[in-house]
């Protein structure tokens, strides 16, 4: 059996809180796939809600239960390997300082 796969160069990321659908995540396909978080999700729910809406995209023709069993694994592994999401913007991750070389001294 061979297996589909759609490879997209751009898969687009938003947050947007849900309600009404009584869903975490949705992945809506196209020339540019768009996959929509809901924001209000800890860390590991969100891992498991990218992970399963991609496998939607990546992996079109797995059903429901296929889907949630690979979120299921990768996301326990890559949860268990201490993959985090970082919270701050980019702007707030203070640039590493280099330290310049201190020019020796002489004595004399
Ligand atoms: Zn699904």
């Amino acid at each position: 059996m061979k297996v589909r796969i759609n490879i997209r160069k751009t898969i687009r990321l938003r947050d947007r809180k849900m309600g009404r659908e009584a869903a975490v995540g949705m992945a809506h396909y196209g020339v540019v796939p768009l996959i929509e978080l809901d924001p209000r999700q800890g860390q590991k729910e969100r891992l498991g809600t990218l992970l399963h809406e991609l496998l939607h995209i990546v992996f079109p023709d797995l059903d429901e239960e296929q889907t949630i069993l690979c979120e299921q694994q990768i996301a326990s592994v890559l949860w268990n390997d201490r993959w985090r999401r970082i919270e701050a913007d980019i702007e707030e991750i203070p640039v590493k300082k280099t330290i310049k070389p201190t020019k020796p001294t002489t004595q004399s």
